[in-house]
């Protein structure tokens, strides 16, 4: 059962003693309100093509395996490479339903959503995908979500009136267009072709199958033959969504593309070395993102990238708990996570402790493109603005 969050002093010493971790290991300097962000981004021509990049990792981790000194050995790349380079916020509390679903919804829309996590439901707020579509007056190709599983197809527009179906973002998911790709087909996906380990009550039964094959053709310039073939070689569902984002960013160039992470979610089976796994090929997979974004002309110097976990997951000493297996007692740990901020408009190697909620994304986010969010409960992090 989700606690409420009445927490702050233990999301307080979480916080803390991450930003310790991360002086010690990556060098990061405390920031303070006086170091304002931006210094290379201004005139209204860059906002013109400033590209966001959203991740979410993974399904959390907690400290002990990433950031705290026994665990850095399995984030060698965000330690290392893009530590140094991000404005590292410590302090991110997700005081909404910890489940991944309702808090990926949360972060797309900036409002604690109440939806029911295992339901094929739209968002109950407008999308950060149609705010920008609409205000930006952009065209359908400039949004695009990459989520893991059936369970996430309708993450891409909610229902409000004013917004809603057709203006929010395409959402591909590229699990679902390999189990078309190989439909009366003998290849072995199994492994990639798993879903959430959260038992999902449901299998939602999507419609429109040679619609998404006529997209992987069109859009990706991928031939469903091609594809199937090189999912073969892939090891996890999330290398085959980075495999997709890379190719929508070389085919579509969106300026707005959230992708979800979902390997390390693994850990609700129980098996420490598969958690353990995910968390060290998220770390990779993150940055090879970051490297694509860095060398793609059209989005390396106008990009900025965010790195967040939708929440954490539960602590070692928390009676309700199981540790890393679950997130499901609402104590700190599970609650206080982070956010690694890259490239255009984020100061290099900065850690900031400021207390900030997962619905201050689309805010900030909004405040960077130049969109206002208007039901978003978020506040925009002056730290980014
Ligand atoms: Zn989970």
């Amino acid at each position: 059962m989700n606690r409420p969050f009445p927490n702050f002093e233990a999301a307080g010493l979480v916080s803390r003693t991450r930003r310790d971790f991360l002086r010690d290991a990556a060098g990061l300097v405390l920031g303070s309100a006086v170091l304002r962000a931006s210094p290379l981004v201004r005139a209204e021509s860059v906002r013109k093509k400033r590209k966001v990049v959203v991740v979410t990792f993974g399904g959390g981790a907690r400290d002990q395996e990433t950031f705290a000194p026994e665990g850095q050995e399995n984030i060698p790349h965000m330690l290392s490479e893009m530590a140094p380079q991000s404005s590292f916020f410590t302090h991110v509390t997700n005081q909404g339903i910890l489940g991944h679903y309702v808090a990926t919804a949360s972060l797309a829309t900036g409002v604690y959503e109440t939806l029911n996590n295992f339901a094929s439901v739209a968002p109950e707020h407008p999308t950060i995908f149609e705010y920008f579509r609409k205000q930006l007056k952009r065209p359908s190709s400039d949004a695009w979500v990459v989520a893991p599983s059936n369970g996430f197809h309708r993450i891409g527009e909610s229902e409000v009136r004013g917004f809603g179906p057709g203006q929010g973002a395409r959402v591909i998911l590229p699990k679902r267009l390999l189990g078309l790709a190989n439909a009366g087909g003998s290849a072995d996906f199994e492994h990639l072709l798993h879903d959430n380990y959260e038992t999902p009550l449901y299998t939602p039964a999507l419609a429109g199958g040679e619609v998404e094959l006529h997209q992987l053709e069109m859009i990706l310039k991928l031939s469903v033959g091609d594809f199937a073939s090189h999912a073969r070689t892939l090891s996890s569902p999330d290398e085959l969504s980075l495999y997709i984002a890379k190719r929508l960013m070389r085919e579509e160039a969106p300026s707005l593309l959230w992708i979800t992470m979902h390997d390390i979610d693994v850990a609700h089976s129980g098996a420490y070395s598969l958690y353990i796994e995910g968390i060290r090929r998220t770390d990779r997979l993150c940055a090879e993102l970051w490297k694509t974004i860095e060398t793609e002309p059209e989005y390396a110097g106008n990009t900025t990238m965010f790195v967040l976990p939708d929440f954490g997951r539960d602590s070692d000493f928390d009676a309700g708990g199981n540790g890393f297996q679950h997130h499901r007692t609402g104590d700190a740990a599970s609650r206080t996570t982070w956010m690694m901020v890259l490239g255009a408009g984020a100061r290099h190697g900065v850690v900031y402790d400021t207390p900030v909620q997962s619905i201050d994304l689309v805010p900030s986010i909004g405040a960077m493109m130049g969109f206002s969010p208007s039901q978003s409960g978020g506040k925009i992090i002056r730290e980014l603005a």
